[in-house]
């Protein structure tokens, strides 16, 4: 206390001395030629030993409760492959330069470990780039083989949209793709849904009937909402009728924040309620959920979009005064979408897939007649489980090992 009270009053020797201290934190380590440092309390909370670190459960096994924050190595030595610390209570540490390597606090490895690992960095089109957001793979060569499926899976999150061709003409043709990921997401319309039209107007879903479906998103009413909608075409209306309008909503909330600032800050702002109300299955359901239609990270990236004209409550959650400014941002949004948005219309065996956290879609009329019917499958699948699939097949195809 003492000490503490006469450095006080000289603040800059006691700046050099907070430093020193700090620099005495960290333990430097050279790997290929560059010096890497490590936080001791991070080495020590990650020590790899067994009595640390459960191999097979791959997880820290550290009794917390005994852990020492001012942990101090007592010594330390290093030869080509390993780095091995002596702690000050005796404890003994081995760390694999490769593996701290990749875990390095440096900007650039932070950025080639959240590129290769965490989520692959999202690229935003419009139509007019649309032919290079959309690729095509073959159904059969997704489930054969592991490239092809890391290839679509990596294409998906990049662009948010890719199309399956040559699906077989059955309404469990979905399935093998689902599982091949993960498995299906549920919602109230089950694990999967047939999208057709119903007979005299009694649908619990607007989806249902043949006319014009305006961009929205899926299940906006859902606090979980589901990560990517899989819609495999088994019958296709003719002419332009049941033709997809594709939109990247992260281009247009862009293009807004660049364009239009103020009605960006209300799209990010304002809550709003969504809902959906319904008997499924002889289920009842009564579904709200309150967001933004532009949502962000803590980092104020782009992280969801939330749209729906039908499926938004007449319940609006917010003061008098923000409702009409709200309205006219909201359909800016939707102009714009509409502006930069692709024609896509898919033929029997194409199974379209879409991020749905991210692109809003839509479809034009169609005729619904004895000859002229329409039938899609559609189902839906979590970010969390493509995400995964995608990294386990990135640690494998890249012998990535360094990861565990
Ligand atoms: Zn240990």
């Amino acid at each position: 206390m003492l000490l503490r009270k006469y450095l006080k009053s000289f603040p800059k020797l006691q700046n050099v001395l907070t430093q020193k201290r700090l620099a005495q934190d960290y333990l430097k380590v050279e790997v290929t030629g560059e010096s890497l440092k490590f936080p001791h309390v991070w080495l020590r909370d990650n020590c790899q030993c067994d009595a640390c670190f459960h191999r097979s459960a791959n997880s820290r096994f550290i009794d917390w409760s005994q852990f020492d924050l001012n942990v101090k190595p007592r010594d330390v030595s290093q030869d080509a492959n390993t780095v091995k610390v002596i702690w000050e209570d005796g404890h003994k540490s081995s760390y694999q330069l490769n593996w701290l390597k990749f875990r390095s606090f440096t900007p650039e490895s932070r950025k080639t470990y959240d590129m290769t690992i965490y989520k692959p960095t999202k690229k935003t089109w419009n139509k007019d780039t649309f032919g290079e957001a959309m690729a095509k793979f073959d159904y059969t060569e997704i489930l054969v083989s592991d490239e092809i499926l890391h290839n679509w899976l990596y294409h998906l999150s990049v662009y948010g949209v890719s199309l399956i061709q040559n699906t077989p003409d059955s309404d469990k043709a979905l399935d093998a793709i689902l599982e091949k990921v993960a498995f299906p997401k549920m919602t109230h319309y089950g694990a999967k849904y047939t999208i057709q039209t119903v007979a005299n107007n009694k649908t619990n879903s607007v989806a249902y009937l043949p006319k014009k479906l305006q961009l929205h998103t899926d299940l906006s009413y859902y606090e979980y909402g589901p990560g990517v909608t899989l819609l495999h075409c088994e019958v296709q209306a003719e002419g332009d009728g049941g033709a997809n309008l594709l939109s990247d909503g992260y281009y247009v909330a862009d293009y807004m924040k660049q364009h239009h600032p103020e009605q960006y800050k209300l799209l990010i702002d304002t809550e709003v309620e969504w809902r959906n109300i319904g008997i499924e299955n002889g289920i009842e359901f009564f579904k709200l959920h309150r967001s933004p239609v532009i949502n962000l990270n803590k980092h104020e990236e782009l992280s969801r979009i939330h749209f729906s004209i039908p499926q938004r409550s007449s319940y609006f959650p917010v003061n008098i005064e923000a409702v009409a400014p709200w309205y006219k941002a909201y359909t800016t949004f939707l102009e714009l979408n509409n502006q930069y948005a692709a024609y896509l219309k898919t033929d029997p065996g194409d199974i379209l897939v879409v991020d749905n956290l991210r692109l809003l879609h839509g479809r034009n009329s169609y005729e619904d007649t004895t000859s002229n019917v329409r039938k899609l499958n559609g189902a839906f699948l979590d970010w969390d489980e493509i995400y995964s699939r995608l990294r386990c097949l990135t640690v494998k195809l890249k012998n990535l090992d360094t990861i565990y």
